[in-house]
């Protein structure tokens, strides 16, 4: 093939990879890819000028023609520093380059009148061009694929070699009159390889595109990942990432009968902490927490932000003793931690394993109820709802007293029938039953709260029992307090814990065997009533 047939050959290779990489860009949007078309193009141009040796002036078919060639080169390497960021992405000494090979270029041209001249340097500018493709290659993301490293290398060093070969071979056997338009070796390599290369180099450059566009594709749905499984505040997981781990630990549980337990903390008097230092006081320590439960806990475990000031830690292969002692380390560590400004912060634990084949909620019940006996027996504690213990239907159904008999019927039906509604209640709550049953169960009690004290108000006025105006504030309050535990209840959903703490220590503890039992004696005629 002569040098025109090849010529035109790698001008049309040109413009088939010039129009592919322009349409790329055009729907890639990215106007690194449309550097690497512009210089594609370039390079078509450059070299239909050349084929007008002989007819068009030096300035246009060799002085024009060879810088259009250098700047598709150098293209290459401005569209790869644009598109990984270094900046410039055109640096100065790109233009140093083109000075330097325009300088080159006239003194070839019409100095000296030399071709090897201008092919030696040609070749040398363009290893230049290949090698600051590769240096901004190295410098691109971390995290390439090897493959892709080698790939890059091996092109860009086995195109260097090209050109030193062809270097070597213009110096050996080009004779001072040759031009690159005539048929021989040395030009019938070039260009056979440069259309090689072209293709190659188009093929890189999209090939390194679609890494990295992959790479960030996968960078943003781990972003997107974590947006949705983290909690915003702590960083820790959030409540839906341990739903959807729970079933299958639960599975696993219940299928190798391995141990699985879940601790559950609430930060102690943590209103204080907002009320005393502010809300973004209460943020940090919540952030301290869980920077301190998370470096406290070992691998399998994983810790989460249940939702406001509570935490759950999920530990796998644990049984109920190991889970304690995960607790008792982490109340430790929270314990000794300063928190700037707050100082000292305490947790309560509630620890509870799971039993291979029930449900989650009977599990989640029982932590929160051991949770809630930390809380009621001193805080900054750990306890364990162990084997023996039993959701509190049994234990805290609140039997009737003998010492509860006031002697009055229609006072002691009341009270039996208040009990008899509070058990009620307890039972459903027990029972897993629905909201509406729950709060149907309230409003049971709270409407035989309040026939019961209208009842016993009438009997005690009837007796003219000095204490009944205190007495009654005392309904007042107690029914205001009930109310409240209803609303509670219905905004932010029901809680045996505080439903238990309602009935056993206001109205059992305080109310009947405390203040209810002054007016007793008065009642039996025995005793004068005290001053409640
Ligand atoms: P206890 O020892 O019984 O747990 O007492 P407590 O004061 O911690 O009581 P409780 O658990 O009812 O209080 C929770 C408080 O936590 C109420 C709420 O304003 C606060 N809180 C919940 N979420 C956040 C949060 O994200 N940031 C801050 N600063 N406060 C929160
Ligand atoms: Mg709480
Ligand atoms: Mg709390």
């Amino acid at each position: 093939m002569d040098s025109r047939t090849f010529s035109l050959a790698v001008a049309l290779v040109g413009a088939s990879l010039s129009l592919m990489t322009a349409y790329y860009a055009s729907f890639r949007r990215e106007r690194g890819i449309a550097i690497y078309a512009t210089g594609y193009f370039a390079a078509v141009i450059g070299f239909v000028l050349l084929l007008g040796q002989g007819s068009l002036p030096r300035s246009i078919c060799l002085v024009l023609a060879n810088l259009l060639i250098l700047f598709y080169q150098l293209s290459l390497a401005w569209g790869l520093r644009y598109r990984i960021g270094l900046a410039p992405a055109w640096p100065r000494r790109f233009w140093l380059y083109l000075s330097a090979w325009l300088a080159v270029l006239v003194f070839a041209s019409y100095i000296v009148d030399s071709f090897i001249v201008r092919a030696v340097f040609s070749s040398a500018f363009i290893i230049a061009g290949a090698t600051e493709f590769i240096v901004a290659f190295r410098r691109g993301p971390d995290g390439r694929p090897s493959a892709i490293m080698r790939l890059a290398f091996a092109v860009t060093l086995s195109f260097s070699a090209f050109h030193a070969i062809r270097i070597a071979l213009l110096l050996t056997y080009s004779t001072g009159r040759a031009t690159l338009m005539d048929s021989g070796f040395v030009n019938s390599y070039t260009f056979a390889f440069t259309i090689f290369f072209s293709v190659l180099w188009a093929g890189l450059i999209l090939i390194i595109d679609a890494t990295d566009l992959l790479a960030q594709l996968e960078h943003r749905s781990e972003v997107f990942k974590s947006l949705a499984t983290t909690d915003e505040l702590t960083g820790l997981y959030n409540r839906h990432s341990l739903y959807a781990r729970l079933e299958s630990e639960m599975e696993r549980s219940s299928r190798y009968a391995a141990p699985l337990s879940i601790l559950m903390f609430d930060v102690d008097h943590f209103k204080r902490v907002n009320d005393t230092w502010g809300h973004d006081a209460g943020d940090e320590v919540l952030k301290r927490i869980a920077a301190i439960s998370g470096a406290s806990v070992r691998e399998p475990d994983s810790v989460y932000r249940w939702g406001g000031e509570e935490f759950i830690v999920l530990a796998p292969h644990t049984s109920l003793d190991g889970a304690v002692a995960v607790a008792e380390k982490l109340r430790k560590a929270i314990a000794a931690g300063i928190f700037p400004r707050v100082g000292n912060v305490t947790v309560s634990f509630g620890v509870a394993e799971f039993i291979p084949g029930e449900g989650g909620d009977r599990w989640f019940k029982r932590v929160d109820q051991a949770l809630y006996r930390a809380k009621n027996t001193g805080r900054d504690k750990v306890v364990a709802f162990g084997p023996g213990d039993e959701l509190p239907v049994a234990r805290v159904s609140i039997p009737w007293r003998a010492e509860w008999e006031s002697g009055d019927r229609l006072i002691d039906e009341g009270h039996r029938r208040l009990l008899d509604r509070a058990n009620d209640l307890l039972d459903v709550s027990q029972s897993g039953c629905s909201r509406e049953r729950l709060l149907a169960g309230m409003d049971a009690l709270l409407a035989e709260i309040g026939t019961h004290f209208s009842e016993e108000e009438s009997v005690l006025a009837g007796l003219g029992y000095p204490g009944l105006e205190i007495h009654a504030g005392l309904h007042r309050e107690l029914v205001r307090a009930a109310t409240e535990l209803r609303a509670r209840s219905e905004a932010e959903g029901f809680e045996t814990g505080a439903l238990l703490d309602f009935l056993v220590e206001r109205v059992v503890m305080n109310h009947l065997v405390s203040a209810d039992a002054l007016f007793f004696g008065y009642l039996r005629g025995s005793e004068a009533p005290g001053d409640e």
